[in-house]
């Protein structure tokens, strides 16, 4: 026998194919294969527990996103089988290429998985199968179900960008959503406005009320705060009983009527304040707007908005100032 005859057989037997469909079917990752045609020829046990499909509803057919989704989209092993990659990122919350040639898909999104009713974050991984000329014949795709670590993540995210008592944002993301919107100004040549609005005499309402009368104070003068912002504002807990209000896109005049907006909005709580014999809870709030030019920093946009909140304390309290200087304002 010359070494020639000793290869193994290029093509597997139809017995050895039978065998590799019985490992899938048993593997305990819910796995699916599609057909060139885009017909499901393999659907596994994990995957009809994951999806509450059984296998004959959806071998030979072209329907197996309904197991996945409840309206008509491509999964990730459609996207290969189609050459279709590049529409990843309108379809999935994350994704990426995988595979030593970039060929493999991985994705993730989350799911409300018809049949089951379960809301479901899922990562899949889908992959060629390639016939032993390098055609693609098929495309598999594996499934794990991700929710618990998603939403662990969700979590601590929650936690590193939220502000506790008041379900604001917190300092931290206070300070990089400026420094974003700041570089976003400078890129777009567009006004950026920033309010600081400061409780009046809240340390006389935490010695009337308490410091659990004075959190309530607080959580509903954010609610009410918040309630004044658009789509692309932040509110954020600056620290203590002041909130700070960044204004993507806003001049200082649109920024003043936002300002007392939220002042009216809080003194219409009429939350009371027995302890400075004014009668209700107030702020003061400073404005600030500037064209962020490139050698400036935001902290200088800070330091404008808190000089002029300094002011709105030291004319009375319960009303708005805007900058010193307004001659350089937007
Ligand atoms: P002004 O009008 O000048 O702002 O007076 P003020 O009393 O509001 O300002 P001051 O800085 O003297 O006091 C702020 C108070 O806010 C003192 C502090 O105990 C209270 N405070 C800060 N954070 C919290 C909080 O999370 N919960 C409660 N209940 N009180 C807080
Ligand atoms: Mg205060
Ligand atoms: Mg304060």
């Amino acid at each position: 026998m010359n070494s020639r005859q000793r290869l193994p057989t290029p093509t597997p037997a139809p017995e050895h194919h039978g065998f590799a469909f019985k490992l899938l079917e048993l593997l305990a990752i819910p796995t699916f294969v599609v057909d060139v045609r885009g017909k499901v020829i393999l659907w596994n046990r994990a995957c009809e527990r994951l999806t509450g499909v059984p296998a004959y509803q959806v071998l030979g057919t072209a329907e197996h996103w309904r197991c996945f989704y409840d309206r008509a989209r491509p999964t990730a092993a459609d996207l290969l089988l189609q050459g279709r990659s590049a529409d990843a990122p309108a379809l999935f919350e994350r994704w990426s290429l995988g595979g030593e040639r970039g060929q493999s898909l991985c994705a993730e999104n989350w799911c409300l998985l018809p049949r089951t009713g379960h809301r479901r974050y899922l990562a899949v991984d889908a992959s060629p199968v390639q016939d032993s000329e390098g055609r693609m014949i098929a495309a598999i795709e594996t499934v794990r179900d991700m929710t618990e670590e998603k939403q662990a993540r969700q979590a601590l995210e929650q936690l590193a960008t939220r502000d506790a008592l008041t379900g604001l944002a917190n300092r931290r993301c206070f300070d990089e959503t400026l420094h974003g919107e700041w570089q976003r100004a400078q890129r777009h040549q567009q006004p950026l406005s920033l309010l600081m609005v400061d409780v009046d005499n809240f340390k006389q309402y935490n010695d009337a009320y308490g410091h659990v009368g004075g959190d309530t104070c607080l959580q509903r003068i954010a609610t009410a705060v918040a309630s004044e912002m658009r789509a692309n504002d932040l509110v954020a807990r600056y620290g203590g009983e002041e909130f700070a209000v960044v204004l993507p896109n806003q001049a200082l005049k649109g920024a003043a009527i936002v300002a007392e907006r939220i002042r009216c909005r809080v003194e219409a709580l009429q939350l009371p304040n027995l302890g400075t014999g004014k009668r209700v809870v107030t702020v003061s709030i400073g404005a600030a707007t500037a064209l962020p030019a490139p050698e400036s920093l935001p902290a200088q946009l800070v330091a404008t908005a808190d000089a002029a909140l300094y002011r709105a304390k030291h004319m009375g309290r319960n009303r708005i100032s805007l900058p010193d200087d307004c001659t350089d304002q937007v």
